[in-house]
Protein backbone atom coordinates (compact mmCIF):
# COMPACT_ATOMS: atom_id res chain seq x y z
CA UNK A 1 0.00 0.00 0.00
CA UNK A 2 1.66 3.67 -0.98
CA UNK A 3 1.49 6.09 1.33
CA UNK A 4 -1.03 8.84 0.54
CA UNK A 5 0.25 12.03 -0.48
CA UNK A 6 -2.24 15.08 -1.07
CA UNK A 7 -0.54 17.95 -2.44
CA UNK A 8 -1.76 21.37 -0.58
CA UNK A 9 -2.57 24.74 -2.79
CA UNK A 10 0.50 27.29 -3.82
CA UNK A 11 1.87 29.28 -0.15
CA UNK A 12 4.45 32.08 0.92
CA UNK A 13 5.99 30.46 4.20
CA UNK A 14 8.07 33.08 5.99
CA UNK A 15 10.63 31.91 8.41
CA UNK A 16 11.82 34.57 10.67
CA UNK A 17 15.04 33.53 11.94
CA UNK A 18 15.99 31.68 8.88
CA UNK A 19 19.59 31.80 9.12
CA UNK A 20 19.20 29.81 12.61
CA UNK A 21 19.65 26.52 14.01
CA UNK A 22 16.09 25.29 13.62
CA UNK A 23 15.36 26.70 10.20
CA UNK A 24 18.56 25.05 8.99
CA UNK A 25 18.36 21.81 10.98
CA UNK A 26 14.41 20.95 10.67
CA UNK A 27 12.69 23.52 8.69
CA UNK A 28 14.22 23.21 5.24
CA UNK A 29 14.74 19.56 5.75
CA UNK A 30 11.08 19.34 6.32
CA UNK A 31 9.84 21.26 3.47
CA UNK A 32 12.40 19.77 1.33
CA UNK A 33 10.52 16.23 1.83
CA UNK A 34 7.65 17.61 1.59
CA UNK A 35 8.74 18.95 -1.77
CA UNK A 36 10.10 15.77 -2.86
CA UNK A 37 7.08 13.65 -2.33
CA UNK A 38 5.05 16.45 -4.42
CA UNK A 39 3.08 17.37 -1.65
CA UNK A 40 4.22 21.16 -2.44
CA UNK A 41 3.76 22.77 -5.67
CA UNK A 42 7.13 24.54 -7.53
CA UNK A 43 5.35 27.63 -7.36
CA UNK A 44 5.19 27.99 -3.22
CA UNK A 45 7.37 30.61 -1.74
CA UNK A 46 9.81 29.90 0.96
CA UNK A 47 11.28 33.98 2.03
CA UNK A 48 14.06 33.71 4.93
CA UNK A 49 14.18 36.90 6.96
CA UNK A 50 16.59 36.94 9.67
CA UNK A 51 19.69 40.19 10.52
CA UNK A 52 22.57 38.85 8.13
CA UNK A 53 22.79 41.39 5.31
CA UNK A 54 22.42 38.06 2.67
CA UNK A 55 21.22 38.07 -1.11
CA UNK A 56 19.44 36.23 -2.25
CA UNK A 57 21.81 33.99 -4.28
CA UNK A 58 23.63 33.75 -0.62
CA UNK A 59 20.90 32.61 0.87
CA UNK A 60 20.28 30.03 -1.30
CA UNK A 61 23.81 28.47 -0.83
CA UNK A 62 23.35 28.39 2.87
CA UNK A 63 19.75 26.58 2.30
CA UNK A 64 21.97 23.84 0.00
CA UNK A 65 24.78 23.43 2.41
CA UNK A 66 22.10 22.72 5.08
CA UNK A 67 20.28 20.38 2.81
CA UNK A 68 23.30 18.54 2.61
CA UNK A 69 24.03 18.23 6.15
CA UNK A 70 20.77 17.42 7.73
CA UNK A 71 19.22 15.24 5.31
CA UNK A 72 20.18 11.94 4.62
CA UNK A 73 18.82 10.75 1.20
CA UNK A 74 19.97 14.19 -0.17
CA UNK A 75 19.41 14.58 -3.81
CA UNK A 76 21.10 17.32 -5.36
CA UNK A 77 18.58 17.42 -8.37
CA UNK A 78 15.34 17.92 -6.05
CA UNK A 79 17.39 20.44 -3.81
CA UNK A 80 18.43 22.44 -6.61
CA UNK A 81 14.70 22.91 -7.71
CA UNK A 82 13.84 23.42 -4.22
CA UNK A 83 16.07 26.20 -3.44
CA UNK A 84 14.64 27.97 -6.30
CA UNK A 85 11.66 28.55 -4.11
CA UNK A 86 13.63 30.16 -1.90
CA UNK A 87 13.93 34.31 -1.20
CA UNK A 88 15.83 36.28 1.23
CA UNK A 89 15.04 39.38 2.99
CA UNK A 90 16.85 41.16 5.82
CA UNK A 91 15.04 42.25 8.63
CA UNK A 92 16.24 43.71 12.15
CA UNK A 93 13.38 43.12 15.08
CA UNK A 94 14.84 45.83 16.68
CA UNK A 95 15.64 48.54 14.90
CA UNK A 96 12.21 47.38 12.74
CA UNK A 97 14.57 47.76 9.41
CA UNK A 98 13.70 45.00 6.23
CA UNK A 99 9.82 44.81 7.17
CA UNK A 100 8.64 46.76 4.50
CA UNK A 101 10.80 45.43 1.72
CA UNK A 102 9.46 41.87 3.51
CA UNK A 103 5.87 43.31 2.88
CA UNK A 104 6.87 44.45 -0.98
CA UNK A 105 8.28 40.92 -1.64
CA UNK A 106 5.72 38.97 -0.11
CA UNK A 107 2.84 41.50 -2.03
CA UNK A 108 4.04 40.80 -5.66
CA UNK A 109 2.29 37.72 -6.36
CA UNK A 110 0.98 36.29 -3.23
CA UNK A 111 0.32 32.87 -3.24
CA UNK A 112 -2.99 31.83 -1.44
CA UNK A 113 -2.19 30.75 1.52
CA UNK A 114 0.53 32.77 4.24
CA UNK A 115 2.47 31.31 7.24
CA UNK A 116 5.09 32.98 9.02
CA UNK A 117 7.03 30.87 11.67
CA UNK A 118 8.82 32.76 14.37
CA UNK A 119 12.02 30.73 14.29
CA UNK A 120 13.79 33.44 16.49
CA UNK A 121 14.86 33.76 20.31
CA UNK A 122 11.38 34.09 22.41
CA UNK A 123 12.07 37.75 23.33
CA UNK A 124 11.40 38.33 19.65
CA UNK A 125 8.12 36.61 19.36
CA UNK A 126 5.55 39.69 20.64
CA UNK A 127 7.65 42.57 18.87
CA UNK A 128 8.34 40.40 15.89
CA UNK A 129 4.78 39.52 15.63
CA UNK A 130 3.97 43.64 16.15
CA UNK A 131 6.32 44.31 13.40
CA UNK A 132 4.78 42.28 11.46
CA UNK A 133 1.26 43.33 11.44
CA UNK A 134 2.45 46.76 11.46
CA UNK A 135 3.66 46.36 7.99
CA UNK A 136 1.11 44.83 6.59
CA UNK A 137 2.39 41.14 6.16
CA UNK A 138 0.09 39.57 8.81
CA UNK A 139 -3.36 39.85 7.23
CA UNK A 140 -6.73 38.38 8.76
CA UNK A 141 -5.84 35.11 7.28
CA UNK A 142 -1.80 34.60 7.79
CA UNK A 143 -1.29 31.99 9.81
CA UNK A 144 1.96 32.52 12.77
CA UNK A 145 3.76 29.75 13.64
CA UNK A 146 5.35 30.31 17.32
CA UNK A 147 8.17 27.86 18.97
CA UNK A 148 8.77 27.16 22.23
CA UNK A 149 9.48 27.93 24.99
CA UNK A 150 6.28 30.31 25.29
CA UNK A 151 6.99 32.32 28.20
CA UNK A 152 9.10 31.50 31.31
CA UNK A 153 6.22 31.37 34.09
CA UNK A 154 2.33 32.09 34.02
CA UNK A 155 2.46 35.53 33.78
CA UNK A 156 4.68 36.08 30.74
CA UNK A 157 2.97 33.59 29.09
CA UNK A 158 -0.25 35.42 29.55
CA UNK A 159 1.48 38.90 28.56
CA UNK A 160 2.76 36.97 25.52
CA UNK A 161 -0.70 35.62 24.89
CA UNK A 162 -1.98 39.09 25.38
CA UNK A 163 0.12 40.67 22.86
CA UNK A 164 -0.41 38.28 20.41
CA UNK A 165 -4.30 38.42 20.75
CA UNK A 166 -3.66 42.39 19.93
CA UNK A 167 -2.29 41.79 16.49
CA UNK A 168 -3.59 37.86 15.55
CA UNK A 169 -6.62 35.61 15.82
CA UNK A 170 -6.25 32.46 18.10
CA UNK A 171 -7.78 30.83 15.10
CA UNK A 172 -4.66 31.58 13.42
CA UNK A 173 -1.60 30.84 16.03
CA UNK A 174 0.00 27.76 15.84
CA UNK A 175 1.84 27.40 19.34
CA UNK A 176 4.27 24.09 18.09
CA UNK A 177 5.14 21.20 20.19
CA UNK A 178 6.95 19.09 17.78
CA UNK A 179 6.27 15.84 20.01
CA UNK A 180 3.06 16.10 19.27
CA UNK A 181 4.34 15.68 14.86
CA UNK A 182 5.78 12.56 15.63
CA UNK A 183 4.17 9.30 14.29
CA UNK A 184 3.66 7.84 17.88
CA UNK A 185 1.86 10.06 19.25
CA UNK A 186 -0.67 10.18 16.84
CA UNK A 187 -0.40 6.81 16.18
CA UNK A 188 -0.98 6.69 20.47
CA UNK A 189 -4.74 8.40 19.13
CA UNK A 190 -5.33 5.95 16.86
CA UNK A 191 -4.84 3.32 18.71
CA UNK A 192 -7.23 4.49 21.41
CA UNK A 193 -9.61 5.92 19.78
CA UNK A 194 -9.77 3.50 16.50
CA UNK A 195 -9.75 0.21 18.27
CA UNK A 196 -12.97 -1.08 20.58
CA UNK A 197 -9.95 -3.26 22.24
CA UNK A 198 -7.84 -0.78 24.92
CA UNK A 199 -10.68 1.65 25.80
CA UNK A 200 -12.31 -0.61 28.14
CA UNK A 201 -9.50 -1.23 29.95
CA UNK A 202 -7.39 2.91 29.71
CA UNK A 203 -8.83 3.82 33.23
CA UNK A 204 -8.07 3.09 37.04
CA UNK A 205 -9.12 -0.29 37.19
CA UNK A 206 -7.03 -1.85 34.63
CA UNK A 207 -3.96 0.61 34.20
CA UNK A 208 -1.45 0.15 37.52
CA UNK A 209 0.39 3.30 36.74
CA UNK A 210 1.92 5.14 33.24
CA UNK A 211 5.56 5.89 32.90
CA UNK A 212 7.15 8.71 31.07
CA UNK A 213 10.75 8.80 29.89
CA UNK A 214 12.19 12.00 27.73
CA UNK A 215 15.86 11.03 28.73
CA UNK A 216 19.06 12.45 26.45
CA UNK A 217 22.47 11.79 26.53
CA UNK A 218 24.02 15.16 25.21
CA UNK A 219 24.83 18.08 28.11
CA UNK A 220 24.02 21.24 27.89
CA UNK A 221 26.09 21.11 24.58
CA UNK A 222 26.73 24.86 25.00
CA UNK A 223 23.65 25.81 25.83
CA UNK A 224 24.43 26.64 29.41
CA UNK A 225 23.68 30.21 29.63
CA UNK A 226 19.72 29.52 28.03
CA UNK A 227 19.35 26.37 30.00
CA UNK A 228 20.68 27.66 33.63
CA UNK A 229 18.07 30.21 33.71
CA UNK A 230 15.43 27.13 32.37
CA UNK A 231 16.13 24.02 33.74
CA UNK A 232 14.40 20.66 32.93
CA UNK A 233 10.95 21.29 34.02
CA UNK A 234 10.83 24.44 31.98
CA UNK A 235 12.49 22.96 29.38
CA UNK A 236 10.94 19.79 29.20
CA UNK A 237 8.20 19.19 31.37
CA UNK A 238 5.90 22.06 31.34
CA UNK A 239 5.23 21.77 27.70
CA UNK A 240 6.33 18.38 26.08
CA UNK A 241 5.73 15.93 28.98
CA UNK A 242 2.41 17.67 29.98
CA UNK A 243 1.41 17.36 26.44
CA UNK A 244 2.37 13.63 26.60
CA UNK A 245 0.35 13.08 29.49
CA UNK A 246 -2.53 14.99 28.17
CA UNK A 247 -3.12 12.42 25.27
CA UNK A 248 -2.59 9.70 26.95
CA UNK A 249 -4.83 10.86 29.76
CA UNK A 250 -7.43 12.49 27.97
CA UNK A 251 -11.60 11.73 27.59
CA UNK A 252 -11.96 10.45 23.65
CA UNK A 253 -12.80 13.83 21.83
CA UNK A 254 -16.67 13.91 20.15
CA UNK A 255 -14.28 14.46 16.28
CA UNK A 256 -10.92 14.51 15.95
CA UNK A 257 -10.99 18.51 15.21
CA UNK A 258 -8.85 21.29 16.83
CA UNK A 259 -11.28 22.28 19.56
CA UNK A 260 -12.99 18.89 20.41
CA UNK A 261 -9.17 17.50 21.12
CA UNK A 262 -8.04 20.92 22.55
CA UNK A 263 -10.84 21.44 24.73
CA UNK A 264 -10.01 17.30 26.20
CA UNK A 265 -6.50 17.99 26.75
CA UNK A 266 -7.34 21.07 28.73
CA UNK A 267 -9.50 18.72 30.96
CA UNK A 268 -6.31 16.44 32.09
CA UNK A 269 -3.97 20.07 32.53
CA UNK A 270 -6.77 21.14 34.71
CA UNK A 271 -7.02 18.10 36.71
CA UNK A 272 -3.57 17.24 37.76
CA UNK A 273 -2.97 17.20 41.50
CA UNK A 274 -0.92 20.84 42.20
CA UNK A 275 2.11 20.19 43.81
CA UNK A 276 3.45 22.94 45.94
CA UNK A 277 5.17 23.54 48.96
CA UNK A 278 4.46 20.28 51.82
CA UNK A 279 2.99 17.99 48.65
CA UNK A 280 6.27 18.52 46.46
CA UNK A 281 8.56 16.00 49.60
CA UNK A 282 9.15 13.15 47.78
CA UNK A 283 7.29 12.97 44.72
CA UNK A 284 9.59 15.60 42.95
CA UNK A 285 12.87 14.73 42.76
CA UNK A 286 15.47 17.37 40.70
CA UNK A 287 18.85 16.62 39.84
CA UNK A 288 21.84 17.65 38.53
CA UNK A 289 24.65 15.33 36.50
CA UNK A 290 28.27 16.02 37.65
CA UNK A 291 31.10 14.59 36.06
CA UNK A 292 33.44 11.65 36.22
CA UNK A 293 36.56 10.29 34.48
CA UNK A 294 35.36 10.81 31.86
CA UNK A 295 32.35 13.17 31.57
CA UNK A 296 32.25 16.83 32.70
CA UNK A 297 29.56 17.72 35.02
CA UNK A 298 26.80 20.51 34.23
CA UNK A 299 29.09 23.28 35.96
CA UNK A 300 31.53 23.04 33.91
CA UNK A 301 29.52 22.47 30.73
CA UNK A 302 27.71 25.44 31.45
CA UNK A 303 30.45 26.73 32.66
CA UNK A 304 29.44 28.79 35.59
CA UNK A 305 31.16 28.14 39.91
CA UNK A 306 27.43 27.33 40.98
CA UNK A 307 23.81 26.40 40.05
CA UNK A 308 21.22 24.97 41.35
CA UNK A 309 19.82 24.65 38.20
CA UNK A 310 17.81 21.03 37.78
CA UNK A 311 19.38 18.91 34.51
CA UNK A 312 16.90 16.30 35.85
CA UNK A 313 13.31 15.94 37.63
CA UNK A 314 11.03 12.96 38.10
CA UNK A 315 8.07 13.23 39.61
CA UNK A 316 4.62 11.46 40.14
CA UNK A 317 1.98 12.85 39.08
CA UNK A 318 -1.78 12.34 39.79
CA UNK A 319 -4.50 13.01 37.73
CA UNK A 320 -7.43 14.04 39.84
CA UNK A 321 -10.52 12.68 37.75
CA UNK A 322 -12.26 9.72 38.05
CA UNK A 323 -11.14 8.11 35.18
CA UNK A 324 -7.26 8.28 36.80
CA UNK A 325 -7.77 8.81 40.51
CA UNK A 326 -4.97 6.50 42.29
CA UNK A 327 -3.07 5.71 38.84
CA UNK A 328 0.22 7.77 39.41
CA UNK A 329 1.87 8.72 36.23
CA UNK A 330 5.31 8.93 36.69
CA UNK A 331 7.64 10.91 34.96
CA UNK A 332 10.98 11.37 34.37
CA UNK A 333 13.64 13.86 31.99
CA UNK A 334 16.83 14.40 32.21
CA UNK A 335 20.35 15.59 30.10
CA UNK A 336 23.54 13.15 30.08
CA UNK A 337 21.60 9.94 30.67
CA UNK A 338 22.70 6.82 30.04
CA UNK A 339 20.64 6.72 26.51
CA UNK A 340 18.63 8.72 24.29
CA UNK A 341 15.20 7.70 24.52
CA UNK A 342 12.02 9.11 24.85
CA UNK A 343 8.69 6.45 25.06
CA UNK A 344 5.30 6.54 27.39
CA UNK A 345 5.20 3.49 28.74
CA UNK A 346 0.75 2.12 30.00
CA UNK A 347 1.54 -0.80 32.44
CA UNK A 348 -1.18 -2.85 33.05
CA UNK A 349 -2.38 -4.33 36.08
CA UNK A 350 -1.36 -7.90 37.59
CA UNK A 351 -3.34 -10.32 36.78
CA UNK A 352 -6.45 -11.71 39.58
CA UNK A 353 -5.02 -14.93 40.34
CA UNK A 354 -2.02 -16.75 38.95
CA UNK A 355 -3.17 -20.31 37.47
CA UNK A 356 0.41 -21.74 36.62
CA UNK A 357 2.32 -23.43 39.50
CA UNK A 358 6.18 -21.91 39.99
CA UNK A 359 7.82 -23.80 37.77
CA UNK A 360 6.09 -21.96 34.78
CA UNK A 361 7.71 -18.56 36.07
CA UNK A 362 5.81 -15.60 36.58
CA UNK A 363 3.10 -13.94 35.05
CA UNK A 364 4.54 -10.12 34.00
CA UNK A 365 2.43 -6.88 33.92
CA UNK A 366 1.42 -6.02 30.16
CA UNK A 367 3.16 -3.31 29.40
CA UNK A 368 2.47 -0.79 26.40
CA UNK A 369 5.32 0.86 25.41
CA UNK A 370 5.25 3.56 22.91
CA UNK A 371 8.58 4.84 21.71
CA UNK A 372 8.63 8.35 20.49
CA UNK A 373 12.90 8.48 20.02
CA UNK A 374 15.10 7.07 18.60
CA UNK A 375 13.80 3.82 16.34
CA UNK A 376 9.18 5.28 16.69
CA UNK A 377 7.57 2.03 17.20
CA UNK A 378 5.04 0.54 19.52
CA UNK A 379 4.97 -2.62 21.65
CA UNK A 380 2.51 -5.00 23.78
CA UNK A 381 4.42 -7.00 26.14
CA UNK A 382 2.58 -10.12 26.21
CA UNK A 383 2.84 -13.05 28.09
CA UNK A 384 3.04 -16.17 26.02
CA UNK A 385 4.04 -19.97 26.18
CA UNK A 386 7.46 -20.30 25.85
CA UNK A 387 7.55 -22.38 22.78
CA UNK A 388 8.80 -26.01 21.98
CA UNK A 389 8.61 -28.67 24.46
CA UNK A 390 9.39 -28.37 28.12
CA UNK A 391 5.47 -28.63 29.74
CA UNK A 392 3.59 -25.16 30.53
CA UNK A 393 7.04 -22.20 30.90
CA UNK A 394 5.53 -18.73 30.25
CA UNK A 395 7.72 -15.93 28.38
CA UNK A 396 7.14 -12.12 27.83
CA UNK A 397 7.35 -11.18 24.27
CA UNK A 398 6.81 -7.88 22.91
CA UNK A 399 3.65 -7.83 20.29
CA UNK A 400 5.25 -5.18 17.43
CA UNK A 401 2.06 -3.20 17.31
CA UNK A 402 3.18 -0.61 14.11
CA UNK A 403 2.38 -3.12 11.75
CA UNK A 404 5.19 -1.76 9.21
CA UNK A 405 5.31 -5.87 7.79
CA UNK A 406 1.64 -6.59 7.74
CA UNK A 407 1.34 -2.90 5.72
CA UNK A 408 3.92 -4.04 3.14
CA UNK A 409 6.02 -1.29 4.00
CA UNK A 410 8.65 -2.28 5.96
CA UNK A 411 10.61 0.38 4.22
CA UNK A 412 8.93 3.20 5.18
CA UNK A 413 10.40 6.54 6.43
CA UNK A 414 8.55 8.13 9.23
CA UNK A 415 8.67 11.58 8.40
CA UNK A 416 10.35 14.18 11.00
CA UNK A 417 7.48 15.49 12.92
CA UNK A 418 8.11 19.19 11.36
CA UNK A 419 7.44 17.59 8.31
CA UNK A 420 4.04 17.52 9.32
CA UNK A 421 3.32 19.71 11.53
CA UNK A 422 4.70 22.40 8.84
CA UNK A 423 2.17 20.89 6.41
CA UNK A 424 -1.25 21.11 9.24
CA UNK A 425 0.11 24.95 9.58
CA UNK A 426 -0.19 24.80 5.51
CA UNK A 427 -3.67 22.86 5.71
CA UNK A 428 -4.81 25.70 8.43
CA UNK A 429 -5.00 22.52 10.65
CA UNK A 430 -4.77 23.21 14.44
CA UNK A 431 -5.35 19.84 15.71
CA UNK A 432 -1.71 19.17 17.10
CA UNK A 433 -0.74 22.43 18.26
CA UNK A 434 -1.37 24.35 21.78
CA UNK A 435 -4.28 26.60 22.37
CA UNK A 436 -3.22 29.61 24.87
CA UNK A 437 -5.74 28.24 27.15
CA UNK A 438 -3.47 24.96 27.43
CA UNK A 439 -0.20 26.82 27.66
CA UNK A 440 -1.72 28.84 30.58
CA UNK A 441 -2.60 26.21 32.32
CA UNK A 442 0.07 23.88 32.06
CA UNK A 443 2.08 26.76 33.86
CA UNK A 444 -0.19 26.94 36.52
CA UNK A 445 0.57 23.39 37.47
CA UNK A 446 4.19 24.06 37.24
CA UNK A 447 4.57 27.74 38.59
CA UNK A 448 4.00 26.59 42.40
CA UNK A 449 6.75 23.83 41.55
CA UNK A 450 9.38 26.40 40.65
CA UNK A 451 8.30 29.01 43.16
CA UNK A 452 8.59 25.82 46.01
CA UNK A 453 12.08 25.22 44.89
CA UNK A 454 12.84 28.87 44.78
CA UNK A 455 12.00 29.28 48.23
CA UNK A 456 14.41 26.19 49.16
CA UNK A 457 17.98 26.03 49.86
CA UNK A 458 18.40 22.64 49.08
CA UNK A 459 20.83 21.54 45.99
CA UNK A 460 19.66 19.57 43.40
CA UNK A 461 20.25 15.81 43.93
CA UNK A 462 23.87 14.92 42.07
CA UNK A 463 23.70 12.11 39.49
CA UNK A 464 26.49 10.59 37.25
CA UNK A 465 26.95 11.36 33.51
CA UNK A 466 25.46 8.37 31.65
CA UNK A 467 23.68 6.74 34.72
CA UNK A 468 19.92 6.69 35.34
CA UNK A 469 19.17 10.02 37.69
CA UNK A 470 19.56 10.55 40.84
CA UNK A 471 19.30 7.50 44.00
CA UNK A 472 16.38 9.54 45.18
CA UNK A 473 14.22 8.80 41.37
CA UNK A 474 14.80 5.24 41.99
CA UNK A 475 13.23 5.30 45.83
CA UNK A 476 10.15 7.37 44.66
CA UNK A 477 9.39 4.33 42.38
CA UNK A 478 10.64 1.62 44.85
CA UNK A 479 8.35 3.33 47.27
CA UNK A 480 5.68 2.40 45.52
CA UNK A 481 6.86 -1.34 45.21
CA UNK A 482 7.11 -0.23 41.52
CA UNK A 483 10.68 0.25 39.02
CA UNK A 484 11.35 2.48 36.36
CA UNK A 485 11.95 0.79 32.74
CA UNK A 486 15.49 1.07 31.57
CA UNK A 487 16.89 4.00 29.66
CA UNK A 488 18.44 1.83 26.99
P1 LIG B 1 19.46 30.58 16.62
O1 LIG B 1 20.25 29.55 15.93
O2 LIG B 1 20.13 31.46 17.62
O3 LIG B 1 18.83 31.53 15.47
C1 LIG B 1 18.20 32.73 15.78
C2 LIG B 1 17.71 33.40 14.50
O4 LIG B 1 17.16 34.65 14.87
C3 LIG B 1 18.81 33.68 13.49
O5 LIG B 1 18.30 33.48 12.20
C4 LIG B 1 19.09 35.17 13.71
O6 LIG B 1 19.51 35.85 12.56
C5 LIG B 1 17.71 35.67 14.04
N1 LIG B 1 17.78 36.92 14.78
C6 LIG B 1 18.45 37.19 15.93
N2 LIG B 1 18.29 38.48 16.28
C7 LIG B 1 17.52 39.04 15.32
C8 LIG B 1 17.00 40.34 15.12
N3 LIG B 1 17.28 41.36 15.94
N4 LIG B 1 16.24 40.55 14.04
C9 LIG B 1 15.95 39.56 13.17
N5 LIG B 1 16.41 38.30 13.31
C10 LIG B 1 17.19 38.05 14.38
O7 LIG B 1 18.18 29.97 17.34
P2 LIG B 1 17.43 28.58 17.03
O8 LIG B 1 18.14 27.48 17.73
O9 LIG B 1 17.20 28.45 15.58
O10 LIG B 1 16.07 28.78 17.82
C11 LIG B 1 15.04 29.61 17.35
C12 LIG B 1 13.79 29.39 18.21
O11 LIG B 1 13.36 28.05 18.10
C13 LIG B 1 14.03 29.62 19.71
O12 LIG B 1 12.87 30.17 20.26
C14 LIG B 1 14.29 28.23 20.24
O13 LIG B 1 13.96 28.13 21.61
C15 LIG B 1 13.32 27.44 19.38
N6 LIG B 1 13.68 26.02 19.22
C16 LIG B 1 14.83 25.65 18.59
C17 LIG B 1 15.12 24.31 18.39
C18 LIG B 1 16.38 23.87 17.64
O14 LIG B 1 16.49 22.68 17.33
N7 LIG B 1 17.30 24.74 17.36
C19 LIG B 1 14.23 23.33 18.86
C20 LIG B 1 13.06 23.73 19.49
C21 LIG B 1 12.79 25.08 19.66
P3 LIG B 1 21.09 36.09 12.23
O15 LIG B 1 21.74 34.73 12.29
O16 LIG B 1 21.08 36.63 10.85
O17 LIG B 1 21.60 37.03 13.27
Amino acid sequence: MAARIVPVEPFDFIVLGGTGDLARRKLLPALYHRMRDAQIPDDARIIAAARSSLTRKAYQTQAMEALKEFVPDFDKDIAARFVKCIDYVRVDAESGDGFSELKKKVEKDPRPIRAVYLAVGPSFFAPISEQLKKAGVLTSKTRLVVEKPIGHDLESAKELNARLAKVIAERNIYRIDHYLGKETVQNLMALRFGNALFEPLWNRYHIDHVQITVAESVGVEGRGGYYDKSGALRDMVQNHILQLICLTAMEPPSHFDPNAVREEKLKVLRSLEPLRNGSLGDVVIRGQYRGGKAESGYLEDAALEESSTETFVAMKVEVANWRWSGTPFYLRTGKKLRARMSEIAVVFKDTPHSIFDEDAGSVRQNVLAMRLQPDEGITLSMNIKDPGPGGMRLTSAPLDMTFAESLGRDDLRLPDAYERLVMDVIRGDQTLFMSGDEVEAAWTWVDPIIETWAANTDAPHPYDAGGSGPEEALALMHRDGRRWRDIE
